[in-house]
């Protein structure tokens, strides 16, 4: 895969491309990185990239012609159709399914705004998907691209040592991941539960998968709604609530 960031500020991934299994995965040839300085290619002489809004008002508005001319660039170097994404508090709210969704593309191009944002042909004519990280605005979407490069890459094949790791996360499974202990057994009289040191293999999954709906229904029964639950999920959450 390759993920391509459009950014006035590419310094900032210096530090997350450099770094942890971003780097890692960079070294192993499973992705490569580019943050590209999209002042580069205004045709403006004084390298602005930005303008007055139409109408009147606070701020500024990023231009079309050097985001327009840097995604042709970009696809024409490497003779793609690539997802080009629109960091956007007004886009789609990002989900794990969405970045698993996005892990299976070959190229992806991260637009990451600033000021007022985006001249509104940019978002109607050259993006295909407009996401946002949450519901709070952020001064850039440089945050954004990081947190998406992020979460794809660690979804790509053989990025993560351990392939189980990502698939029990939370959210891969519809449900929020069970709690976790390591050694040692006590600590300052706090235990690890017996199950956990049993060795009994089918005890200590179901535990986990009863902690797991537990934790879901505790902090996120909007995602219990959604999910259908297979027979043995059902008998454990009615154990649950009877439980409770
Ligand atoms: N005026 C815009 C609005 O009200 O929708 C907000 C512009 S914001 C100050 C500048 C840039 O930060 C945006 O163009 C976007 O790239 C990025 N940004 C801000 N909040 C974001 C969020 N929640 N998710 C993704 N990107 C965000």
């Amino acid at each position: 895969m390759k993920i391509d960031v459009l950014t006035l500020f590419p310094e900032m991934f210096e530090g997350v491309f450099g770094s942890s299994i971003l780097k890692k995965a960079k070294e192993e040839g499973h992705v490569s990185y580019q943050a590209v300085d999209f002042r580069e290619y205004t045709t403006n002489k004084h390298k602005k990239v930005d303008d007055y809004p139409y109408g009147g008002g606070a701020g500024m508005v990023l231009s079309p012609q050097p985001i327009f001319d840097a995604v042709d660039d970009l696809k024409q170097q490497n003779d793609t159709s690539p997802r080009v994404i629109m960091l956007c508090p007004q886009g789609e709210r990002y989900t794990q399914a969405k970045a698993e969704e996005l892990a299976k593309e070959e190229h992806l191009i991260l637009l990451c705004g600033h000021y007022e944002g985006y001249d509104e042909r940019v978002r109607k004519h050259l993006v295909t998907d407009e996401i946002s990280i949450g519901d709070y605005v952020l001064t850039g979407g440089e945050l954004g691209a990081m947190v998406i490069a992020d979460s794809v890459t660690r979804l790509l094949p053989n990025v993560l040592g351990n392939e189980e790791s990502a698939v029990t996360d939370s959210f891969s499974t519809g449900l929020l991941e069970h709690p976790q202990y390591t050694r040692p057994a006590e600590f300052r009289g706090m235990e690890v539960p017996d199950v956990l040191l049993s060795g009994h293999h089918a005890n200590i999954e179901r535990w986990r998968k009863k902690e797991s709906l537990k934790r879901t229904l505790e902090r996120r029964p909007d995602l219990l709604e959604e999910r259908e639950l297979t027979v043995e999920e059902e008998r454990l959450l009615e154990e649950i609530k009877r439980e409770q």
